[in-house]
């Protein structure tokens, strides 16, 4: 057989998504890979009915039907100040995947340098390793996931092209204050890189932090580039619907990296999605609260089992310290095989999103029925016991 590509030979599967499939194989409650267990709002799924019935069946404009990107300018401008151009500046992706590996492609070149917080979202490493650019990473020091401005500057010496940001932050919780926000901002400006940010939690979010939005800072339109979803927002993750909101040069060059990718996104879905772009801010006031529950529930839970975990700050994901039930010498990823599989409660281990040599902490999340979440408890309440055996 001729020889595979050396740019994908130490390609691994996501584990994020293998997480799922072994819990599915043991029955495991599925706190990995996450997605919600409960069904998006009614508007969504009776316009899909319709679009079901009526169309469009065909595909739309490459960069997105016309009405969906209305009406995410709309919907963007209302929350964020920055009216972006429907026509000039919004390209819609296959999910927000889709979206970062198309930015990425469009701005650096193979050995090119890309800032990269630890932990990062997973997807970050392979979207580096696609378009040969080449990851600094810059730690986020636990308990506060603060980072140090001179390492952070450091990056930036070496020349970086653009900066990856995830806020707020999967897996670690973090939401940017305003101030970090602000000083990545001039270091991105002082030696001129992009700033590709990662939003799709921008509307899960806990009291009293606040989401802070890099292209609305002064000097950042011209070279952040956005990109999100509407999987989590809406509850969605399946219909695969994400965007890039970034300047028209650079959205001109995002537009056909996508076209060669994917062609578009799905017409009928994006028919049925205008209506959760066309909710009212009730809707998002409901959403955030919805998030906060579960997040107390969850986490008070994890609390009563005198469990060692990160409080998120946004997002939806809680890390949790399991070194003391680990084997000597036993991986993160054989610890949350055995979870599945003896506890029956799925989880992701964190090595995947560290840089650095983490390997006691595991990544559960919330984005689940009250039911669901009980029933985690319940199994994870037998967790000493069940470790003390092993
Ligand atoms: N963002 C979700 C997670 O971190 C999953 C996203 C995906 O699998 N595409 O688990």
């Amino acid at each position: 057989m001729p020889s595979l590509s050396k740019r994908t030979e130490h390609f691994t599967d996501s584990v994020i998504r293998r997480m799922t499939r072994v819990s599915l194989r043991y029955g495991a409650v599925n706190l990995s890979q996450g997605f919600p267990d409960f069904d998006p709002p009614r508007e969504l799924t009776e316009r899909l009915a319709q679009a079901a019935a009526k169309g469009p069946h065909q595909y739309a404009l490459t960069w997105g039907a016309q009405n969906f990107r209305e009406a995410l300018a709309k919907k963007h401008a209302h929350f964020s100040g920055l009216y972006m151009d429907p026509d000039r500046e919004i390209t819609v992706t296959c999910g927000s995947t889709e979206a970062m590996m198309a930015a990425v492609m469009s701005v650096v070149n193979p050995g090119e340098r890309v800032i990269v917080f630890s932990p990062f979202y997973e997807n970050y490493g392979a979207d580096a390793v696609l378009s040969g650019a080449v990851p600094v990473y810059v730690p986020l020091i636990p308990p506060e996931f603060h980072f140090d401005p001179e390492a952070l500057e450091d990056a930036f010496r070496q020349g970086a092209k653009a900066l990856i940001l995830c806020n707020p932050s999967n897996p670690c919780g973090k939401v940017f204050t305003y101030d970090e926000m602000r000083l990545i901002a001039e270091l991105a400006i002082r030696y001129d890189a992009f700033v590709i940010t990662d939003e799709v939690y921008e509307h899960i979010i806990y009291e009293p932090h606040r989401h802070v939005y890099m292209a609305a800072l002064p000097g950042m339109r011209e070279r952040t580039i956005t990109c999100n979803s509407l999987s989590k927002t809406y509850s969605i993750t399946g219909w695969r619907l994400g965007y890039v909101l970034a300047p028209e040069e650079v959205s001109e060059r995002v537009k056909k990296v996508h076209d060669f990718l994917t062609v578009g996104a799905a017409a009928p879905l994006m028919e049925a999605a205008v209506a959760g772009l066309e909710l009212p801010d009730d809707y998002y006031r409901e959403l955030q609260a919805g998030y906060q529950h579960r997040k107390d529930l969850f986490t008070g839970g994890l609390r009563a089992l005198d469990f060692q975990f990160t409080d998120p700050q946004g997002a939806y994901y809680v890390m949790m310290d399991v070194s003391q039930w680990m084997r000597p010498g036993e991986s993160d990823v054989a610890f949350c095989e055995w979870l599945a599989r003896e506890v029956g409660v799925g989880a992701v281990p964190g090595s995947s999103f560290f840089r650095e040599d983490v390997n006691h902490l595991i990544r559960f999340h919330f984005a689940k029925q009250d039911a669901t979440l009980n029933a985690a408890l319940e199994r994870l309440a037998d967790l000493r016991a069940k470790a003390a055996g092993r």
